[in-house]
């Protein structure tokens, strides 16, 4: 069946790789946004005449406006143009591959304008699962993973049969500093934080992926999505990303879904479900992967998923916090403002003196996650 997309971050890591598999799959594009990349944007309405663009960031919403003055295409700012992109009228699905909880709002006006949603976006589900996963199912809508791992998982739980699944076992590359201890921690360089094994992706998730935060906030949003509690999922560090998780069910049975390294396949799937076309992706060789190899992950060296583990059995707002302080503490990084071993201090730190609220509003998420990043600025500004 056609689709009609809405692909926020289309300038990404994963909007770019939506874009690039589209030839491959019946959809036409209506919406197109970027934070501030305009000359990609440009290039990318160009291509495929959508109706509308926007750039979040208002002086690159104004330059897009007259680069695009020749065209009907409308052009947008600020989170106005992002909520119009999700929940415009000609759009049957959204593709979420904005970083950070700034996908939030427009996550949740195109579930409420009953969108399918194509979701990248995972700080979302972290910092308001509850809400999403409520809202909807009250509205019908499908929310389809991209995430590799949780795709995965999707994938699998085609053949369940109606059965419960008994555990999801998610698997971690481990990312650059697999085997390091926590005192070799202390002095590696934000350079080596952004050189990912087996994936290039955006910078905030490449550091989460080095600080293993990314699996924690995984597997608060594999709760979510498959409503399991956290100690039903185990965390297991596979090298390779060729498998890209599993299930169990209650007979001990384990189901993999593998595959190389490329996102695109889990993207494709999410827009084809349940239909399967022919994708770009290479096909996977075993031969060629000679062995595979699985580790206990470290979570002395690397303490965010436990931090992660503790937001997911506490819930209420303790994901946006998580998450808030995660956000904040990473900015800090990459600007060089942070050393690297800092992150999960501050996010721990932050956790401790964030009042907690049990069922929280979205005005309560939203207070929460200003607050943890309020909370991490002071304590860094407090040295
Ligand atoms: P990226 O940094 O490459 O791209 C982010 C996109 O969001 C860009 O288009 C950017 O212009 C836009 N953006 C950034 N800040 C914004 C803001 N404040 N307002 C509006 N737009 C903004 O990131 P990415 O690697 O593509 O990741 C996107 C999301 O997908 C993240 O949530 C990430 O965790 C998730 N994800 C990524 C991968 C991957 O392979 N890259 C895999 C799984 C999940
Ligand atoms: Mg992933």
């Amino acid at each position: 069946m056609k689709k009609h997309l809405s692909i926020l971050g289309a300038t990404g890591s994963i909007g770019t790789q939506t874009i690039d598999i589209l030839s491959s799959i019946d959809a036409e594009v209506v919406a197109l946004t970027t934070n501030r990349n305009i000359k990609l944007l440009e290039q990318q309405a160009r291509a495929l005449h959508p109706k509308l663009c926007v750039a979040f960031d208002e002086t690159a919403a104004r330059d897009l406006k007259i680069a695009l003055a020749d065209t009907d295409i409308t052009v947008m700012s600020g989170m106005d143009g992002l909520v119009a992109a999700a929940t415009h009228p000609d759009c049957d699905t959204v593709v979420t591959a904005v970083v950070g909880m700034v996908g939030l709002l427009p996550t949740l006006a195109a579930v409420d304008a009953g969108k399918d949603i194509a979701l990248a976006n995972k700080e979302t589900l972290v910092c308001a699962g509850g809400l999403v996963m409520e809202a909807a199912r009250k509205k019908g809508v499908h929310i389809l993973p991209v995430d590799s791992e949780h795709s995965a998982i999707f994938q699998c739980v085609q053949a369940c049969q109606g059965n419960p699944l008994d555990k999801i076992i998610l698997t971690a590359s481990g990312g650059p500093f697999f085997g390091k201890t926590a005192e070799e921690l202390r002095t590696v360089t934000r350079e080596q934080a952004l050189k990912h094994p087996n994936w290039s992706m955006g910078a905030k998730i490449t550091t989460d992926s080095a600080t293993m935060m990314n699996k924690g906030l995984e597997l608060i949003e594999a709760m979510w999505l498959y409503d399991l509690p956290q100690e039903k999922i185990e965390i297991v560090v596979h090298r390779e990303s060729i498998i890209h998780s599993l299930i169990e069910f209650a007979d001990g049975a384990v189901l993999a879904q593998l595959g190389v390294p490329d996102m695109r396949l889990p993207i494709q799937y999410a827009l084809t479900y349940p239909a399967r076309v022919p994708c770009k992706v290479p096909r996977l060789s075993l031969a060629e992967v000679g062995k595979m190899t699985f580790y206990p992950p470290d979570d002395k060296a690397f303490p965010a998923m436990n931090l992660a583990r503790q937001a997911a059995s506490r819930k209420g707002n303790a994901g946006a916090v998580l998450n808030g302080a995660n956000e904040a503490a990473v900015g800090l990084f990459l600007s060089d403002k942070l050393p690297f071993w800092r992150i999960p201090e501050l996010v721990a730190q932050t956790m401790e003196r964030i009042p907690f609220v049990n069922d929280p509003t979205l005005d309560d998420i939203l207070t929460s996650d200003r607050e943890a990043r309020e909370a991490v600025l002071s304590l860094v500004g407090a040295e």
